[in-house]
């Protein structure tokens, strides 16, 4: 039998490793230089004028960001029902109420209709995820922000890499958290970014990344530096290190070769799986983060996850919903959410990384076809 296909692997190369040692034999291995490059690199990747503030997870950013905005007790947050555990919990970890919304089952994605339905004056935050890497039809949603003065706030750990009209997803609005996870489309093992295009309001989240420290501990040990810091306000401890910093930076050179690899992969998946599969929606700008099949009605999907297991293909579910989780349930009926659910069991994710050979996509989808019987 032939290896097995994960659902991802992180693209490796040597330079990913020479990065790697070139900073652990620097000596300083924490934040530093090699962040303060990766993330002028990201500016100048993203364009439009925005600032980059480089974190420890894209949990963090969001976090922060909700924090900094001043999002606390009393506070709504709109959350779409189709995402990861982060977009909602940084809610509850500023003290305020997460709301889950329902999607758009075409692509997963929320629209600004989900958001109108749920709003009432409590509503300070709206939470848009970049599903799959497909981009959120953004302008109607921060149109609407500011005529109700509600500060948007992007989750785009999908989507690195995609555009929304003309401009890369992270130069359209005020807060925008990118991940580096290993899973996703630039890794670096963790890993995160906030993104704005308010230079002073990324300073002030800057400050409470680092225990609300005015000056970097790089700053403090260097030759011309001195001891002394001021803790200005309470903060937290989100940076990132140069060690990932390095990492980081050699993908970022890639990404745009690795986002197009995902791209070849998708279209070969598009073109030789059975055509109910696919989503119809369109995919224009996508990062090619994740690529998802429906499966037909009379499929159960954990026999199918099984069956190409057992043909050497891995896989995943992107996303159960949250309002089906415990922790969320009681408060969110299934019944609010009849988009979703006409498709929450339906959904699996295929084997997509950039170093996915063209046989590996074709056992791929070898194995789809065989536990379908088409
Ligand atoms: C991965 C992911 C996150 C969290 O990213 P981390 O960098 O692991 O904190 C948030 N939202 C979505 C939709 C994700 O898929």
């Amino acid at each position: 039998m032939p290896e097995f296909i994960p659902l991802a692997k992180p693209h490796l190369s040597e330079e990913e490793k020479s990065a790697m040692l070139r900073v652990m034999e620097s000596g300083w291995w924490t934040t530093g230089p090699e962040v303060q490059k990766f993330e002028k690199e990201m500016e100048d990747y993203l364009g439009a004028g925005v600032h980059a503030l480089a974190l420890n997870s894209c949990t963090s950013a969001l976090f922060l960001a909700l924090k900094a905005q001043g999002i606390g007790p009393g506070d709504k947050v709109l959350v779409p029902t189709w995402t990861f555990a982060a977009t909602a919990m940084v809610v509850e970890w500023c003290g305020a109420e997460p709301v889950l919304v329902d999607v758009q089952a075409e692509n997963l994605n929320v629209s600004l209709e989900h958001f109108e339905k749920a709003w009432d004056p409590s509503v300070k935050a709206v939470i848009p995820v970049h599903v799959a890497g497909i981009p959120v039809d953004l302008n109607p949603i921060l149109n609407w922000c500011e005529q109700k003065d509600v500060f948007c706030l992007e989750d785009a750990a999908h989507a690195i890499g995609s555009k929304y009209g003309d401009r890369l997803i992270g130069s359209h609005s005020h807060a925008v958290a990118f991940s580096f996870y290993v899973t996703k489309n630039l890794a670096c093992g963790e890993g995160g970014m906030l993104v704005s295009t308010n230079e002073e309001w990324l300073e002030k989240v800057r400050k409470i990344s680092y225990f609300g420290i005015d000056k970097s501990a790089h700053q403090r040990y260097q030759k011309k530096g001195s001891w002394f810091y001021e803790i200005e306000s309470l903060g937290f401890k989100c940076n990132l290190d140069n060690l990932h910093a390095s990492i980081a930076r050699v993908q970022l050179a890639k990404l745009e070769e690795m986002n197009s690899r995902r791209a070849q992969v998708c279209s070969t998946y598009d073109k030789n799986l059975p055509g109910e599969l696919l989503f119809p929606a369109s995919k224009a700008g996508s990062s090619h983060h994740l690529y998802m099949i429906r499966l037909p009605g009379s499929v159960q999907r954990d026999d199918f996850c099984e069956g190409i297991r057992q043909l050497g293909v891995g896989s995943s579910v992107h996303f159960r919903p949250l309002h089906r989780h415990e922790h969320y349930k009681g408060d969110f009926p299934a019944s609010r959410f009849p988009e979703a659910e006409s498709i929450a069991d339906k959904v699996v994710s295929l084997p997509l990384y950039p170093d996915l050979s063209h046989d590996e996509v074709m056992q791929v989808v070898k194995a789809v076809r065989k536990v379908l019987g088409k």
